[in-house]
């Protein structure tokens, strides 16, 4: 799939329009490498990113995907927990034009997701350049294309020139860290979900999770499996739904629902079999929200929970809810209630923010805010100049499967264009001055 730097190289290399460029120092002066990219430049190797490159390859269209790490799917490979397995049934969560292997499980574990990305990568012949980090991109306005700059491990720099950029950093690209008064104070073990592998190393420890998201959930959950005793901090209101209603996956059910009927009745049908089967979860100390779960994610963009077996631990009392933390001191942790205990490990369940506004210089189409698309879905996926962006949607891999198809029709119809009509497009650079942004 796509180029590697040497075949980008020898195709420059032998395409006059880049010997011109490349001799004529006055026209563009490279410092580094300076590498032109016919297709479109994707950065990030997640599932986003290999699925657009998979729509683009299926209509002919060469990408290159630039990675920071040393593999695909480096979220699911590096930063995950043990026993994660998808939240939805894989029937939400398959890539384009490749499903799940029928033997998988409904909730497929970590390992069998990444296996199946590994072979959909191999499928699609799909070669990203890994340990490169792209740390900016800027859309040269006088010659008509995005440069892309990145830097490998060595921090060496390469210089891109191409017509299209992907964004596919994804919205997990960087742990939120909560700044926590005392923090610095605190003698145990403070880490973020991100590197939490298993609650084995915290046998019999006692152990504070910030955040009930589903990762803070389970975490719990296998903190208590693992004779760990978790306490959970529950701030904010929060819906928790059971992964499945009457046999069938609630995430499913609802889907299937909303095609009958409006969201606020689905969200009260969810509600009443959320009561039939879990209970008042405000006796816990988990109240809900005013606004029902569907309704809540569609406005704020805030997933329900999936639970997965935490609350029955909530209600045994294996997992202690907690309110809010005030500040951290040396072996204890104050609430905001005044009281005060002592624990042994604090884990950040505090979840992601994307990284877009420190490495794309433009501001159209992202948010400098929180680095996700100023437009809402569905209509997030497209900017100006050839600037996309898949996975941004909050609708988990269905959302990022829909842009890449979005993504990959759009650009099919330019790039048929631009190979019939304009490339080699060297009327283009004799008649504008270029000149390097560096
Ligand atoms: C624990 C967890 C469980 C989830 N479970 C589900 C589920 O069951 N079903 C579902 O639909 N969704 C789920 N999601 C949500 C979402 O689908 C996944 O996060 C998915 O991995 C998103 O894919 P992505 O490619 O958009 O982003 P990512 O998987 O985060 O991939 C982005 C890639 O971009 C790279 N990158 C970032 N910055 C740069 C840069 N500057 N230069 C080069 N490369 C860069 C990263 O290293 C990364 O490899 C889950 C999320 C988490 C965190």
């Amino acid at each position: 799939m796509g180029y590697c730097l040497q075949e980008i190289e020898g195709k420059q290399a032998n395409d006059p329009l880049f010997k011109e460029k490349m001799n004529d120092d006055t026209k563009l002066s490279c410092r580094g490498r300076c590498v032109w990219v016919p297709g479109p430049v994707i950065v990030g190797a997640g599932p986003s990113g290999l699925a657009t490159a998979a729509c683009l390859k299926q209509k002919g269209v060469p990408t290159l995907i630039l990675e920071r790490s040393d593999c695909i799917a480096s979220l699911w490979q590096h930063k995950t927990y043990d026993r994660l397995r998808l939240h939805l049934p894989k029937q939400f969560c398959e890539l384009p034009l490749m499903g799940f292997p029928s033997d998988f499980p409904t909730y497929p574990t970590k390992q069998q997701f990444i296996q199946y990305l590994e072979s959909y990568a191999e499928r699609f012949d799909i070669r990203p350049r890994f340990n490169e980090t792209v740390r900016q991109a800027q859309f040269d306005a006088t010659l008509g294309f995005w440069r892309v700059k990145s830097v490998d491990e060595a921090e060496k720099t390469t210089k891109y020139l191409c017509r299209w950029v992907i964004v596919a950093t994804g919205e997990n690209a960087e742990e939120a860290v909560p700044e926590i008064e005392g923090m610095g104070e605190f003698g145990g073990d403070i880490r973020h979900t991100s590197s939490y592998k298993s609650g084995k190393e915290f046998r019999g420890k006692r152990v504070l999770v910030v955040g009930c998201g589903n990762s803070g959930m389970e975490v719990c959950l296998d903190l208590c499996n693992h004779n760990a005793a978790p306490s959970l901090v529950v701030r904010d209101r929060v819906h928790i739904l059971p992964r499945e209603i009457l046999g069938k996956s609630t995430f499913g059910l609802s889907m299937w629902l909303l095609k009958w009927v409006p969201t606020r009745v689905v969200d009260a049908l969810l509600l009443i079999g959320s009561w039939v089967m879990l209970g008042d979860t405000s006796r816990l100390g988990l109240n809900r929200p005013a606004v029902g779960p569907l309704r809540l994610k569609n406005l704020s963009g805030k997933t329900p929970v999936l639970d997965v077996g935490t609350l029955s631990k909530i209600q045994s009392g294996h997992i202690q809810v907690r309110p809010g933390v005030k500040r951290l001191k040396r072996h204890a942790v104050e609430f905001v209630n005044g009281k005060a205990e002592n624990f042994d490990a604090i884990i950040l369940a505090t979840g992601y923010k994307s990284n877009v506004p420190s490495w794309l210089k433009e501001d159209d189409m992202f948010s400098e805010k929180d680095g996700f698309p100023k437009r809402p879905f569905p209509n997030g996926w497209r900017g100006e100049n050839g600037l996309y962006a898949v996975g941004f949607t909050k609708r988990g891999l269905l959302g990022a499967s829909m842009d890449a198809k979005r993504i990959s029709e759009d650009i099919e119809g330019c790039w048929r264009q631009s190979i019939s009509v304009h490339w080699p497009p060297s009327h283009h650079f004799r008649h504008y001055p270029i000149h390097d942004s560096q």
